[in-house]
Parts: structure tokens; sequence; C-alpha cells
């Protein structure tokens, strides 16, 4: 990492390797036994687009609905799910109860999990009591939000100073501006941490071509965002998302050192460096002296399959858990679950009031 103003230098090296292959999808599975994929789904696909090269294509775009199903699974499926990531909002109590004495540490992902997804990803707005609600969380336990978009972009939707930012999938971290309780220790007042800024040359070029090349695509979108581009086909027919796969392919040859993930109805196009919302997790743990303390609860919520690789950093280190925004059943190694941001506001609210009745019963005592 290079050293930059206000920077602090953290041991975490981030490390290029090499690509041959897309790396298989965050969460091991393609969707697993939950997901209802049609063979015959698949098999028109592969019809279209031939062999060869096609299968790649449709891989990816069969891992894109995998990611963003739009009806239940069997009803028997979606039950045994719930069983096994049961409302976090149902299991309130649990929760506290196993997060007793410990430094609860929340990190939030934003499109899906804050905010509604829209057609339009410049339109994510959050709304103002959600708004509230994260200023008067930020203020109860130490809060990140780890998004794939591009870090300046997010704050703008989100504009509390008080919080870390996460951008481009972590490759892009920001401490609060604004001096809290939980970061007054910090050596440096404005944590920044880039782990692939050589790459920012080349993502601005591959932006370029895939803006021009989907030009001819109608609802096409191309989002810059630093560290990653995304091609949202959110707003594509179906019928094209097909040729809109092959055009992100084409570019992406010219590439090695980028790799393709699939998130809902977007394709994301990344540095390939070991990095991920998993590692930003704990780099945030470590910036907040909490990394190597058993005492520490972080509870991590989001809706994507980016956020796989936070959900499996906490089930590995043993430590808090995570939940998964989704009304329908999707492989996951969250914890529990909420249906969308107004489940997820709500139980952002009773935290706060949880922390609110208990720092009252501590100063009675
Ligand atoms: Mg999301």
């Amino acid at each position: 990492m290079t050293q930059q103003n206000n920077v602090v230098v953290s041991d975490t090296k981030s490390e290029v390797v090499a690509q041959n292959k897309p790396p298989p999808p965050p969460g091991g599975g393609g969707g697993g036994g939950y997901i209802s994929i049609t063979r015959r789904s698949i098999l028109k696909n592969l019809e279209i687009n031939g062999g060869g090269g096609g299968q790649r294509v449709n891989g990816w775009i069969e891992s894109m609905r995998a990611a963003s199903p739009t009806h239940p699974s069997l009803s028997q499926g979606q039950t045994s799910w719930i069983l096994h990531h049961p409302s976090a909002l149902d299991m309130f109590d649990q929760i506290i109860e196993a997060s007793k004495g410990k430094q609860i540490v929340m990190f939030l992902d934003y499109d899906g999990t804050l905010s509604p997804i829209v057609e339009d990803p410049d339109r994510a707005f959050m709304s103002n009591t959600m708004r509230k609600t994260v200023r008067k969380l930020a203020r109860c336990f130490p809060t990140a939000i780890v998004t794939g978009r591009c870090k300046d972009k997010v704050y703008n939707f989100v504009r509390l100073a008080e919080l870390y930012y996460a951008g481009s999938h972590g490759l892009d971290i920001k401490g609060p501006t604004r001096s809290s309780k939980y970061n007054k220790d910090m050596k440096a007042e404005a944590l920044l941490f880039q782990p692939a800024s050589e790459f920012l040359p080349m993502i601005d070029e591959v932006y370029q071509k895939l803006v021009d090349k989907t030009k001819s695509i109608a609802g096409a979108m191309v989002e810059n965002n630093k560290f990653c581009v995304s091609v949202h086909f959110r707003c594509v027919d179906e019928k094209k998302w097909s040729e809109q796969a092959h055009i992100v392919k084409s570019v992406l040859k010219g590439y090695p050192k980028l790799h393709l993930t699939e998130g809902r109805k977007v394709l994301e196009i990344r540095p390939t460096i070991k990095w991920d919302k998993g590692k930003a997790l704990e780099f945030l743990l470590e910036s907040l002296g909490l990394a190597n303390c058993s005492d520490v609860f972080p509870v991590y919520i989001g809706d994507d399959r980016s956020d796989e690789d936070a959900f499996k950093k906490l089930r590995d280190r043993g430590q808090g858990f995570g939940i998964l925004v989704s009304k329908f059943p999707k492989e996951t190694s969250a914890s529990y679950s909420l249906q969308e941001p107004k489940e997820v506001m709500d139980f952002l609210q009773r935290l706060v009031e949880w922390k609110k009745v208990s720092l009252r019963a501590r100063s009675r005592v």
C-alpha cells in the first residue's frame, strides 16, 4: 500500500494474483439448493448462445438470476430456510443475550439494505427516517457502511460524517471525519486505505470502453465505482442480457488483472487482488483496535452475494453474526434474516432502544 496524507498504514498486504478463469461466485454454491433455476431456462440459454464462450456468459447470467430471485422457491424449502435463518427481529432477545458484555460493532451494506433497490442506481436514496436511525445507531456503536458503490457516491446518499465508509467492496476505506467516542484514540483523524490504487487508470479505461460498447442496448447502465465497474442489467430486457454479458466478456478479455463477479442484476469488474468485504470488515475492526479482542460482537447486515464474504468471515472468527436481507431463500453464511430495508430499520431502532435502556439502568446502579 502507498503512503498518503492522513494514512494509517496497515500490515495488511494486497496481492495481485494470476487470473486465468473467473473465480467461483462468493457463497460457493452458485445459488445452491434453495434457488429455483429451471433446467429448461439454462438449456434455453445454452441454445441461444451455443457452446464455447457462451457457456461462461450463461454462467454469469444464471448466477445473477440466483442472486436476484423474484419469486419464492417451494414453500417447504422456504419454511426450512426460515428455520435455519430466523428473523433477526424474532430473535432479538437471544441476539442481545449473546452480545452481553461485548462491544457491538455494526457493519451495514447500502443498496437493498438501507435503501430499496431501484431501477436507476443514481436514485437509490435512503429515507430520512433511516438516516436518523443510522445516526442514532452510530452514537451507540461504531458503525460502518460497506458497499460495492464508490465511497464518495454512497457518502452523498448517507451524509453522516460520524461513520466509517468502505466503498468499492472495501477497496476504498475512510474513517469518520467527525470524531466520536469510538475514534478519538486513533493515531490519525482521517483513516484512508486503498489497497488497489494502482488499478485506477485501468478501471477508468474499462469503464469508458463499456459505456461505448453498451450504448446500443436499451436500459444498459455502466457505473464507475472508482475501484470497480458495475454493469447494471436491472433495466435491460432479459432477452438482451446475453448480448450485454458478451460485451462485458469481450472487454474483460484484454484485462487479465481484472475479474468479474455477479450480483443482483449486476456484473462487476474488480481488480484481482485478495480483498473483499470480509477483509474490509477485519481491517475496520483492526482500525478500531478490536481485531484481537475476544469481547467484540460484530453484526453485518447485507443483501448481496458480495456480503457473503463478510458473513463467512464472522463465522470463521466465531464472533457476532451476519443478517441476510432477503424475501426469498438464498444460500447464505448469514445466521439470521430480515426481509427488507424497513425491517432493517426496525432492527436498528430496537438496538438503539435497548442500548438506551441498558445505559439508563447502568447509571441508576
Ligand atoms: Mg446490497
